[in-house]
Parts: C-alpha cells; sequence; structure tokens
C-alpha cells in the first residue's frame, strides 16, 4: 500500500458560509448579470467549499470586451516603461503575498504547499520579466535600398486579447499571459478555469492594487462553453491565448480561423524521460518521481513514460517502485505530504480508466493503481507505474494527466529518440546519461520544444521560451522574448527624407 497522512477530520475547520466573489469588469467588482454563481471546492476534501464565483455568460464576456476595447485606445499610447512600472509593483506586491497566496492556491487546487510557492514564485519572476521589457520592446533599424530612406521595424500591439486558462498553474500560466500582453500594450479578457476562480481573482486584485486603469484588465469566470465560445466569437477580440488541452485547443483554432483571429495555443504532453545504461541512477530516480508524481502528475510537462536501457531496466524499476511506494500522500497543507490530490472526480475517473486500459493492453502494473481514501476525502490516488509497457499502447500514446507512468525498454539511444518522438505530442524530454555524444545527439534529435539533460521533464524557467512541436502547440513560444511575438505585430516603417519619387526595385540607384 501507498504509505498516506492519515485523515483525521475536516482539514480547514470551515465553519461559515461561503464568500462570494465577482468578475472584474471596467475597475469594477460586480456579479454575472444572470446573478448565477458556482462553486470552487477543495479537491483534498470536497467539503469545503473555497467560494462560490460568477457563473457569467455573453452578456459578461460583451461588457468585459466593451471595457477592454475602450481602455485600449488610452493604454496602447502610456509609455512602455510607465506599464511597466505598474506591472514591478505588481511583481513587489505577489513577493510580499507569497506565503497567503501560496496557501490559497494549495487550498484551491490540490498541489502541495512547497509546490504552491513555487507557482507563485513563477508568478514574481514572469511579472518582473516583462516589466523589464518596458524598456525594450526592441524593434530593428536596417539600411534602406534606396538614398535618403530610413528603415526600421516596430512591435505594435493588437488590442483586446482573450486569456484563457488552465487550472494545474492557476496562477502562473495567467501570469505567462497576461504580464507580457499588457506590457506590450493590449488590454485583456481574462477567463480562468472553473476549477481555480479564487486563484484567479487574487492576480487580479493584485493588478489591480498595483495600479492598473479600470477595463485594462478584466476577468470573467464561468464555463468553458458560455464565456470560452463568448470569447471566441466576439469580433473585438484581435487575439486568444489559450493554454489546455488539444481537444479544446482545436475548438479555440476552428472558431477563431473564420475571422483570421490570431491564436496561440499551449496543449498538452506525453514526456519522456529516456535512462540509458550509464545514468546516474540514483540522479535519475530522484529525476522520474518528481517529474512524475510532482504536481500529481498534473503537468503539461509531466514524465508519463520512462525509456529505459535495457541493461539498467531491473534495477531502475525496482527502485523506482520502492520509492513510490513510500511517497506520502494527503492534503497539500500538511507537513511531509509528497503528493496532494487530483483536481476533481472526473479526472480521478480518468486515471482510472486508463490504468485499466493499462491492464487490459497487457501492461505489468508494478505499484499503485487505486484510489486513496485513507489520503482524505478528497481525489487522492496512488502514485501507479507500469512496466513492460510498448510504445503503442494507449497508456504510453495518450495524455492521462495524473500519477501514472509508463516503463518502456529499449536497446539503445536510437531506439529510445525514436520511441520518445513516437508520440503526437512535443512537449518536453530528457536524458539521463553521462556521455556527452549521446546527450548532444539526443538534445539534437528529441522533436520537443524543451529538452532536459541530467534533469526531469518539469521545470521550465521564464527567460527561456516554453511551449512544443506537433500538437503540443501552434508554433508559438510563451515565456522569454518569443513571447512577445504572441502579443505584438511587425511594423515596418520606411522615411524617406529625398523629397523625390523614388521606386523600391525600379528606379536605378547611383
Ligand atoms: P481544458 O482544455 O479542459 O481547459 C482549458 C481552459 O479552456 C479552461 O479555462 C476551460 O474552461 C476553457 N474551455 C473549455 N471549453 C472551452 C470552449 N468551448 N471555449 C473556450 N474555452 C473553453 O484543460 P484543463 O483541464 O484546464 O488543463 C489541462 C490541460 O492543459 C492538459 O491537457 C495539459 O497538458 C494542458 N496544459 C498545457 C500547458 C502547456 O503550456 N503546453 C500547460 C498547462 C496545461
Amino acid at each position: 500500500m501507498v504509505g498516506t497522512q492519515t485523515y483525521t477530520g475536516s482539514q480547514t475547520g470551515q465553519t461559515t458560509a461561503p464568500k462570494e466573489f465577482k468578475n472584474f469588469i471596467n475597475g469594477t467588482w460586480q456579479p454575472a448579470k444572470s446573478g448565477k454563481t458556482f462553486q470552487s471546492i477543495n479537491p483534498a476534501d470536497p467539503s469545503d467549499i473555497v467560494g462560490l464565483f460568477p457563473a457569467s455568460d455573453k452578456q459578461d464576456v460583451d461588457l468585459a470586451v466593451a471595457a477592454a476595447k475602450k481602455a485600449y485606445e488610452e493604454w496602447r499610447l502610456y509609455p512602455a516603461p510607465k506599464r511597466a512600472e505598474i506591472l514591478f509593483k505588481a511583481a513587489q506586491l505577489f513577493s510580499e503575498r507569497k506565503e497567503e497566496l501560496a496557501r490559497e492556491l494549495t487550498r484551491e487546487m490540490g498541489k502541495v504547499l512547497a509546490e504552491a510557492r513555487g507557482d507563485i514564485q513563477e508568478v514574481i519572476d514572469m511579472v518582473y520579466y516583462a516589466a523589464g521589457e518596458g524598456r525594450r520592446l526592441f524593434g530593428q533599424t536596417t539600411p534602406s535600398e534606396l538614398r535618403n530612406k530610413f528603415a526600421m521595424s516596430v512591435r505594435v500591439p493588437l488590442g483586446v486579447v482573450g486569456c484563457i486558462t488552465p487550472w494545474n498553474f492557476p496562477m502562473a500560466i495567467p501570469s505567462w499571459k497576461i504580464a507580457p500582453a499588457l506590457i506590450c500594450g493590449n488590454t485583456v479578457v481574462f477567463k480562468p478555469a472553473s476549477d481555480t476562480p479564487l486563484v484567479a481573482t487574487r492576480f487580479v486584485e493584485i493588478m489591480e492594487e498595483a495600479g492598473l486603469p479600470p477595463g485594462v484588465l478584466n476577468m470573467v469566470t464561468g464555463g468553458g462553453g458560455a464565456v470560452g465560445d463568448a470569447i471566441l466569437e466576439h469580433p473585438d477580440v484581435k487575439l486568444v491565448s489559450f493554454t489546455g488541452s488539444c481537444e479544446v485547443g482545436r475548438h479555440v483554432n476552428e472558431k477563431c480561423a473564420p475571422t483570421f483571429k490570431r491564436v496561440s495555443l499551449e496543449m498538452g504532453g506525453k514526456n519522456a524521460i529516456i535512462v540509458l545504461d550509464d545514468a546516474n541512477l540514483d540522479l535519475a530516480v530522484d529525476g522520474i518521481l518528481w517529474g512524475a508524481f510532482g504536481t500529481t502528475g498534473q503537468r503539461c510537462t509531466a514524465a508519463s513514460r520512462v525509456i529505459v536501457q535495457k541493461g539498467i531496466h531491473a534495477k531502475l524499476t525496482e527502485r523506482l517502485t520502492e520509492r513510490a511506494k513510500s511517497l506520502k500522500l494527503g492534503y497539500g497543507l500538511e507537513p511531509g505530504v509528497d503528493v496532494g490530490p487530483l483536481i476533481n472526480e472526473a479526472s480521478l475517473k480518468k486515471v482510472e480508466k486508463y490504468v485499466q486500459i493499462g491492464k487490459e493492453d497487457g501492461a505489468t502494473l508494478v505499484c499503485g493503481g487505486n484510489r486513496a481514501p485513507e489520503a482524505g476525502p478528497g481525489w487522492f490516488f496512488q502514485p501507479t507505474l507500469f512496466d513492460n509497457v510498448k510504445p503503442n499502447m494507449r497508456i504510453a500514446q495518450e495524455e492521462i494527466f495524473g500519477p501514472v507512468t509508463a516503463i518502456i525498454e529499449v536497446n539503445d539511444l536510437r531506439e529510445a529518440i525514436d520511441v520518445a518522438n513516437g508520440i503526437e505530442f512535443g512537449l518536453s524530454t530528457a536524458i539521463y546519461t553521462k556521455n556527452v555524444n549521446m546527450a548532444f545527439e539526443a538534445v539534437r534529435d528529441l522533436d520537443s520544444g524543451l529538452t532536459y539533460v541530467n534533469a526531469p521533464t518539469i521545470g521550465a524557467e521564464v527567460h527561456l521560451p516554453f511551449g512544443g512541436t506537433k500538437s503540443t502547440g501552434n508554433g508559438h513560444r510563451e515565456a522569454a522574448e518569443a513571447c512577445l511575438d504572441i502579443f505584438t505585430e511587425w511594423k515596418a516603417v520606411y522615411i524617406d527624407y529625398s523629397d523625390k519619387l523614388q521606386r523600391a526595385q525600379i528606379d536605378p540607384v547611383k
């Protein structure tokens, strides 16, 4: 049996009625026009209601987009270094409130406190990083092919941006979109995931406190269909920046296509860690456990496949099994807990379904595979390892998004790379080896947006581009300088000071 934190009753001591929160539109907090609300609950203890949030619809989205459209006219002209001052202030506030924000994040989303602090730290890093761009946002100057003519390129904002985000990094992912969008001079309508509206509300509160003018950032909570589709269909939304599943991402892409809305998509993964025979075994075991079971396997970059060379396979599996069994499950605010709950019951059922599929397809279940009610009344599932997995089995091909990883044996590096690449996704890959030649060959040939050497598939930093190849994305990268390409368009500017008509490509230049 997997080690558990024994559940000792109500974890939050909630005695009062849940607080009701609001949408943020045009600088004011307001309920949904319909008056309807939905609950956000603690996934470690579903009897703990975190809050009630507006179940918004098209009417609310229309108001938010109108406010953002109006605010854009002023915000785009407000100098970028001045926009940056607001973001610097916000980053400072996130930093000062890191601990309280992290505790709320654990309560609403379930990840253990140390990881929740990491989520907030990523916000701090990203908002500071974006603020720094306020004094860069560089374009280029270049010589003209004609005399007395000046040529340059400048970045221009797009207008109203729709940001649609998932629940697994409920504060970090919004920051990866909203901070760059704002520094570039866009205004935003933000639709957070329905499982984590409290954390989203805290994000917006801090941005408001930092001094954003009314209408520059608007938040509308509610369902994917009711709020999300209204954003996708709105003619005044110029760009949709989406992170979530491939299924919804495809829908976003299709809905935006008829009006040529700009779309940036960050979607699913089926990430692999390769372990070669010469690897440092202890290091690889630590990395796999963290990559596979950190955030309960609910990271887009989670290591859900372990591709191991045959000479080290038996030893690695034995060590991983032993360590996976010793992980402590429980409420993420309790000390000593390694693994929190899944986000909701549907996720729990999905993980159970894939465990069944793995067994039916002939993989060997070596540990886990069951719910863990001893850990608490929430959506707990044991860290689960499958061995003898074939590369084409469904548990090796499809995103499970839970604490399940599949061990696949290979003969050599070339086979490992082929197996790693033999999926529809291309987010993150890792290799453990001491052989520098093999490491560089893997870096060259692994088809993914991120590759780690002697480190797990998770752990991106905000000043490097983040995103995936193949079905994981549509060619964009978030974070780093690359994020500016999502939130701006290039304008080429020619200034002719010759006082005569000069025809490019036609008039001879003497
Ligand atoms: P999801 O696709 O179910 O939802 C994402 C967002 O889309 C939510 O806000 C949801 O309400 C909204 N949505 C749902 N239906 C919609 C519609 N019809 N129109 C517009 N919006 C709609 O994903 P999730 O369960 O929240 O998150 C998990 C997924 O996100 C996983 O597939 C994971 O790999 C992916 N993810 C990817 C990255 C990345 O950077 N590549 C990062 C984190 C998570």
